[in-house]
């Protein structure tokens, strides 16, 4: 397990339990319309910013990226929700790394 990004989180990022994993893959499906780097990516919520809306997703094998949900229940016209892709393992880890650090600095 020490090669996923949901080891090892810097703050304040957290797995949510499996219901709460649902709700956002829920919201994620709403969100997601066509012509969004996301539509029909199969994409998986791993986990979430405790401080933010923001969620870490799959996209692939060894594949990532971060979507701010916006939760409005509704489909979003792309590029909302706004995502960023962040690439492998290492570097995912240091986007969530400064994304928390953000954080802290307000
Ligand atoms: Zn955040």
């Amino acid at each position: 397990m020490s090669d996923s990004p949901t080891t090892g989180l810097p703050t304040p990022w957290f797995v949510p339990d499996e219901g709460a994993r649902h709700r956002l893959t829920h919201e994620l499906r709403v969100e997601i319309s066509d012509g969004h780097p996301l539509f029909n990516a199969g994409s998986e919520i791993l986990n979430r910013c405790g401080a933010c809306d923001e969620v870490l997703v799959r996209v692939g094998e060894g594949n990532f990226g971060m979507v701010h949900l916006t939760w409005t229940g509704k489909p979003e016209l792309p590029p909302w929700p706004q995502y960023t892709h962040t690439g492998g393992y290492v570097a995912t880890e240091i986007a969530q790394s400064v994304h928390g650090q953000a954080h802290d600095a307000q």
